[in-house]
């Protein structure tokens, strides 16, 4: 790989991270190389984080599942991922495990497909962002496109591309030290310990 595509090499902190596990010392777990976040719930999920089966998604109103929530049986969410590219990197991103809406219609066409996983030529479908992420202006109800994907991988967001920080990074990249950032708003601060360790 081209240097000029990849010059995070020359960091030492961004080497630290993806050549070898570390140990956080924030919460205790051991991360190896660029790790996920994840929002357990939609925001406007205001319930407890404990997870229905999927299979519940065919008959309740009202529930949490890893990859649904509908709410009232009015208000339906999808499990997706949100993927930054780190800037520098030579092609690595960063994902944010996140929540958005589906109409009533494309909830139904998506969870009465999710077990056969062909789902890669569905959507895309718009939807509402449905978590506020620490470190961004409201993040909330921004609005996306879903595009399921198959082999049972998690749709990716697509934000609208407007002048929101969160849609810009989708577009342009995040850099390491904003990547460290968010982690650090996370509960993941690991600035000092790639330095030290
Ligand atoms: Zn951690």
């Amino acid at each position: 790989m081209n240097v000029d595509d990849d010059p995070l090499q020359a960091d030492p902190r961004w080497r630290r991270l993806i050549e070898r596990p570390f140990d956080c010392p924030c919460c205790g777990e051991q991360h190896c190389g660029v790790f996920d976040l994840a929002c357990g719930k939609p925001e406007q999920w205001a319930g407890s984080e404990e997870k229905a089966s999927n299979s519940q998604a065919a008959r309740s109103q009202h529930f949490l599942s890893e990859d649904f929530c509908v709410l009232d049986g009015e208000h339906f969410f999808v499990r997706c991922v949100l993927e930054i590219p780190i800037v520098g990197s030579g092609g690595a991103h960063f994902g944010y495990g996140v929540w958005s809406t589906l109409s009533d219609k494309n909830f139904r066409i998506y969870r009465d497909t999710f077990d056969s996983g062909e789902q890669g030529d569905l959507g895309p479908w718009f939807g509402w962002f449905s978590n506020r992420l620490k470190g961004y202006d409201d993040t909330l109800n921004l609005k996306c496109q879903v595009h399921p994907r198959a082999e049972r991988q998690r749709p990716w967001i697509e934000l609208e591309p407007t002048d929101h920080p969160l849609a810009v990074e989708q577009r342009r990249g995040m850099t390491l030290d904003r990547l460290l950032e968010i982690y650090a708003l996370n509960g993941h601060d690991i600035r000092q310990a790639l330095m030290d360790s």
